[in-house]
């Protein structure tokens, strides 16, 4: 089959396109032959080694498409199921082999695009809201890239609990695509200081939390935008590492609740892969969730989609295509 293999961390000329062997499914395990693979920015820190990760590997932890092998011990599958998954190495391939405890079953009207673009930002977007922090409707919430893959769900479902949102954004294309996610006020943070835009906003009381996907170059002032009790919810780093702090600043900042969230542990067994991706399809098929797009690569240019990335492009979702 073709893939992209990296035998070297690096910047994106490392990753390459050629031939590897067929994956055989193990027990429990499927053969998904793929459709469409998501490009998430996990899938950067991957190639760069940013997040650890042994060579040789194929990158991409998410893809949508058809079964087209089944290992012993599957039970809730059958050959040609159109399916969806995420947390899964091995993406950006003609084919992979994923658990079938991973799996899902792609409703009718959501079509295999749309499921390789939501079922990782969109059960992100999901446990942010639902579980690492109980959204409300008396919150206010500071969304970072809030025109990017993860952060067009998130404003969207951070109004559906009904709270208030700020977005932060790099450019006014950016700002329109955030408004129109629902975003109550838009601050473009490279040109207008967010901490003083988002205290004006909040008239000098700060934000109840903050969703931080950006980490270096947002994290110290995003504290500086907390009510006292306010919950940092640090869950990317697209500007870098967030470099180690003295705890002991919470407590001068105000009493501050500190989490730096993985989908990993919030989608750890089947139930909660299920429950929160039905919720995601429900809301899909229900027009209540609008599901972004930006832009399709063939596999075979899958550097060029890790430069749109990289390059702030991104607004939405990015796919590759075998
Ligand atoms: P995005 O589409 O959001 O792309 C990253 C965005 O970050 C850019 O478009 C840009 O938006 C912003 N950004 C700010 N500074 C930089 C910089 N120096 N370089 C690059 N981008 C920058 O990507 P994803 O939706 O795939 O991921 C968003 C974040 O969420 C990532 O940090 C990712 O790791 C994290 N994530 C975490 C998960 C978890 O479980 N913890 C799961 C999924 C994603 P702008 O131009 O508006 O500033």
């Amino acid at each position: 089959m073709k893939s992209i293999r990296v035998h070297e961390h690096g910047s994106a000329e490392v990753l390459l396109h050629g031939d590897s062997t067929l994956p055989q499914p193990g027990s429990g395990e499927l053969r998904i032959k793929i459709e469409a693979a998501g490009v998430n920015y996990i899938d950067v820190y991957h190639r760069t080694g940013s997040y650890a990760v042994n060579l040789p590997f194929i990158p991409g932890i998410e893809a949508a498409g058809i079964v087209d092998d089944l290992g012993p011990d599957v039970l809730d599958f059958k050959l040609g199921d159109r399916v969806a998954y995420a947390m899964q190495m091995g993406g950006y391939a003609e084919y992979s082999i994923v658990p079938a405890w991973k799996v899902v079953v792609l409703p009718e009207a959501v079509e295999s695009k749309i499921g390789a673009a939501v079922m990782l930002q969109g059960m992100t977007a999901h446990f942010l809201c639902y579980s690492t922090y109980g959204l409300g409707p008396n919150d206010t919430a500071l969304v970072h890239a809030g025109a990017g893959g993860v952060g067009l769900l998130l404003v969207q479902l951070a109004k559906k609990c009904g709270a208030c949102v700020i977005a932060t954004v790099s450019t006014d294309e950016k700002a329109e695509l955030a408004k129109a996610s629902g975003a109550d006020d838009v601050i473009l943070y490279t040109q207008d200081d967010f901490e003083k835009e988002t205290m004006r906003l909040t008239d000098g009381v700060g934000v109840d939390v903050v969703y931080d996907s950006v980490g270096r170059t947002t994290f110290e002032k995003g504290l500086d935008c907390l009510k006292s009790r306010g919950h940092m919810v640090l869950y990317g780093q697209s500007s870098g590492a967030v470099p180690r702090i003295d705890v002991q600043i919470l407590n001068d900042k105000g009493s501050l609740f500190l989490t730096r969230p993985s989908l990993n542990h919030y989608t750890r067994d089947r139930n909660a892969i299920l429950r929160r991706s039905q919720d995601l399809f429900k809301w899909i098929v229900a027009s209540e969730l609008k599901v972004r797009i930006d832009q399709t690569f063939p596999l075979v240019n899958a550097s060029d989609a890790h430069r749109y990335l990289e390059g702030r492009k991104s607004k939405g979702k990015v796919l590759l295509e075998p």
